[in-house]
Order: C-alpha cells, then structure tokens, then sequence
C-alpha cells in the first residue's frame, strides 16, 4: 500500500526527515537561482564545477534511495557498486545538458523522499551499508543526507552560506567532522571552540597549553572545519597559550 504520509512513527527520525527535506528544498532554491551559464562556474569544491555538485547530490540521493530499498526488502543493495564507478557517474552527470541535471536532481530527491515515506515504521532499525563500510541503522541515512544537501548547497556558491544551515545540522557536522579527525589523529594540538550566540562555549578538544585553539561562531568554524574557508562576515580566530596564532588550515575531513 503507498502511503501518504511517513509511516515512521519516532519523533526524532521524523525530525530528522523534516530537516532534511528543509535542505533539498534550500538546494532546490539555491539551484533554481542560477542560469544555465552559471552551471559551469566553479564551485566552492576544488576541481568540481557546480554542474558536478548538482550531479553528485542527484546521485547520492539515488544511492542513498538503494540503501532505504535495502531496509524494505530485505535485497542488500550497496550505494554505489565502487568509489571508481561513484567517481566516473559524477563526471559523466557534470556533462548532462541543464535540463537534465535539474531533473536528475529533483527526481531523485522526490524518489528518495517516496522511499523514506513508504519506509514501515519497524524497518527503521534495519542495518544497511555506507560507502565507508560501515553498518548503520537505516534510519542514519536520514543524517547522511542532510549533511549533503546542506553542504553542498553552500557548495553552489551562490549566495547560501553556513549561517544559513540550521544549528542542528551544524553542530552534528561539526562533531562528525572532529570525529573523523580523532580517528585519523589529525585532532592532536588543536581545538575547537564556538563563540557567541546560542551555542556559544561548545568545545571540541581539550584548549590546553600548546594547544591551538580555533574560535569563531557556529557557522563560521563548521565553514573552516569543513574545509570551505571563511565565511563572509564571520572571522574564525586561533589563538595558542591566550596569545593569537596563525590560523592552521584545518585538517581533511572525508
Ligand atoms: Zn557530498
């Protein structure tokens, strides 16, 4: 039976879900503002234009579709069938003419919002596979994709910045983000501070002697966690010992 509404019956998933829908359509107003000259312009991704952003988050909301097909049927279906063939549809997605880019993009968003829709509330523990390997609930793929469309709308460089992402889309990020770098231990010697507004003293990392510490407001230090820069308006500070210190670059993140 095809439902009308989510069958999920969990309120933070639910959340969740509303989230991530809030930032395909922030990515579909973010997209529907350029031209389709535009569409050639480089992105804020180093050696992607924005017509390889587009089609990345068309395809990773396909893939992303096959991982909530798995949890509803039971047929393992990974994401993408390598990193080599995930690598060659978005160089061969960035060729499509306008038109079909901005049908790959919305398609695929309503597909995988159909999917996430008819998704039974008991299936939502169903574990599935990532792209990194790892085995998660289904229901993380609802953060896997908001993560994307969100970044990524910033990604167009068109006006979106990180001010405009909700705080509970960037304080998650941030922790994946400082998470992945513990992991890899790229977080040694460094920490993360957010300054001013609601958020303000979160911290990432132990601000101790030697340490430097990167500090600006919320939006501002997810932008150079993330590796995006600086966000216009918003400065990130690094101090060492109290005293200011050049702001490293930040580590690499995915
Ligand atoms: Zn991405």
């Amino acid at each position: 039976m095809v439902a009308r509404h989510d069958l999920v019956e969990d309120a933070e998933v639910r959340a969740g879900l509303l989230t991530a829908r809030r930032g395909t359509a922030f990515f579909a107003r973010k997209l529907g503002e350029l031209s389709y000259a535009d569409l050639d312009g480089p992105s804020l991704l180093p050696g992607w234009t924005r017509r390889h952003v587009i089609a990345h988050v068309g395809y990773n909301a396909r893939a992303v579709a096959r991982l909530v097909e798995w949890a509803a049927t039971g047929v393992e279906t990974p994401m993408y069938s390598s990193p080599e063939a995930r690598n060659a549809e978005i160089e061969f997605g960035a060729t499509l003419p306008p038109v079909a880019l901005q049908n790959l993009f919305d398609h695929s968003a309503i597909h995988l919002s159909v999917e996430w829709r008819d998704l039974p509330a008991d299936r939502w523990d169903v574990e599935v596979r990532t792209a990194q390997g790892r085995l998660v609930p289904v229901s993380e793929t609802v953060w896997m994709r908001t993560r994307e469309v969100w970044l990524h709308a910033v990604d167009l460089d068109n006006g979106a910045r990180f001010a405009d992402v909700p705080a509970e889309v960037l304080r998650p990020l941030l922790g994946d983000i400082w998470g992945a770098w513990e992991k890899r231990g790229e977080a040694v010697g460094l920490a993360v501070r957010v300054a001013g507004g609601e958020d303000a003293g979160l911290t990432l990392g132990e601000p101790a002697r030697g340490v430097t510490v990167v500090e600006g407001p919320l939006a501002a230090v997810v932008r150079w966690a993330a590796g995006r820069g600086a966000e216009p308006g918003a400065p990130v500070t690094a101090t060492n010992g109290g005293r200011p210190s050049g702001l490293p670059a930040a580590p690499r993140w995915i």
